[in-house]
């Protein structure tokens, strides 16, 4: 018997998230982003439920390979562009879309011819400071991008660093509005949170939208508005069995540390799942669990391959009982990520990604 721990990965769900995104941003194109391996669902298991984007948003040429190994033949977007010249000539083999987002990525396409033309998204950093060209400086990058015979498309991008909370986008869309002003090419600016809360006005959704973690079910501004206030369902389900429950008396601590003691006796549960799994181990006791679809919380300190939870709102529960961790539970039941990362200080993202080798996935 293998140990009892699976994630499933919904293909329904992705299909219904990019369905969800598409009503929200209504006639823009949208890149389905599966950088760090789709949010931790893998590329493989992710391709199918996301293959009715327009095209496919990423880091490198080794995911890019991996798209075009499961026979994507659209549009492909390096997000950060290429990391040194020689990238180039692979981009031009396999027809990538490229960031350009400094000065060193304009003297390599001035420098390295390729076969064929490149397509770029020139990238302006409109106040996240992190990628682009400065707004002083984002015309000039323009002109020499276009004196360039291998660019034969400039697209125009930036990256929103409120577009969740409530600083909001309007400073960042201004800049933007005053730098590309003019300038021929396409528009993508909006990631999940501006998705949603922009999508419905046609100027901030622009040609194409890129929103990663909303594909995926998690709310990009929880806890202000959880994912199903967007429409949005898990793709990716947690899932481990009790493999012990015992009873604990008032006075008595769990697990290492004691940092919890019962004040009351308690039945507890130990779920095959820990840290060594993926599942954060500063999570708090009282971070939610479903056991057998009833809400209950954890207690004590995660350990490498164990947690302990509570069984007090489900006295039947005993080993072989289902908890879900996070995702779709039994009978309907459902914990979204966002309320398992929020008591741990972290976002529904790093929980996805941090999901561990040797969980075994289903692709449902
Ligand atoms: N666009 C760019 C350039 C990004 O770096 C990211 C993610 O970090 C996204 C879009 C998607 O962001 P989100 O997952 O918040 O929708």
């Amino acid at each position: 018997m293998p140990r009892p721990i699976q994630a499933t990965i919904h293909t329904a769900a992705l299909r219904h998230n990019l369905a969800s995104l598409r009503t929200a941003a209504p006639g823009a194109r949208l890149w389905a982003i599966v950088k760090a391996n789709a949010y931790g669902h893998g590329i493989e298991r992710a391709y199918e439920g996301l293959r009715g984007a327009d095209g496919f948003a990423l880091l490198d040429l080794a995911e890019a390979e991996r798209v075009r190994a499961l026979g994507w033949r659209g549009p492909i977007l390096l997000l950060e562009g290429v990391f040194e010249p020689r990238d180039l000539e692979t981009c031009s083999r396999l027809g990538l879309w490229h960031a350009v987002h400094g000065d060193a990525q304009i003297d390599w396409l001035a420098t390295h011819k390729t076969h064929a033309p490149h397509r770029v998204f020139l990238k302006l950093n409109s106040g996240m400071n992190r990628l682009g060209f400065s707004p002083d400086r984002f015309r000039a990058a323009y002109a020499r991008l276009a004196a360039l015979p291998q660019v034969d498309e400039i697209s125009l991008m930036t990256h929103f660093s409120d577009a969740d909370g409530d600083k909001g986008i309007a400073a960042q869309w201004a800049v933007f509005q005053h730098a590309t002003d003019g300038l021929p090419g396409e528009r993508s600016v909006c990631n999940s949170a501006a998705t949603l809360r922009h999508g419905q006005d046609a100027a901030v959704r622009g040609d194409w939208v890129r929103p990663g973690i909303a594909a995926y079910g998690s709310s990009p501004d929880f806890p202000r508005h959880g994912a199903a206030h967007w429409g949005l369902r898990p793709a990716m389900t947690l899932e481990s069995k009790l493999i012990a429950a015992s009873a604990v008396q008032a006075g008595e601590s769990i697990g290492y540390g004691s940092i919890f003691t019962a004040d009351a006796p308690l039945r507890v549960g130990v779920v095959a799942c820990g840290y060594a799994d993926g599942y954060p181990r500063h999570a708090p006791t009282g971070t939610p669990v479903l056991v057998d679809g009833v809400r209950t919380r954890t207690l004590g300190r995660v350990s490498m391959d164990m947690i302990t939870v509570d069984l007090t709102p489900v006295p039947a529960a005993q080993a072989g009982s289902v908890v879900t961790l996070w995702g779709e539970g039994p009978h309907g039941t459902r914990l979204p990520i966002d309320e398992v990362a929020q008591p741990c200080g972290t976002v529904g993202y790093e929980l996805m990604c941090a999901l561990a080798q040797r969980v075994p996935v289903v692709v449902a």
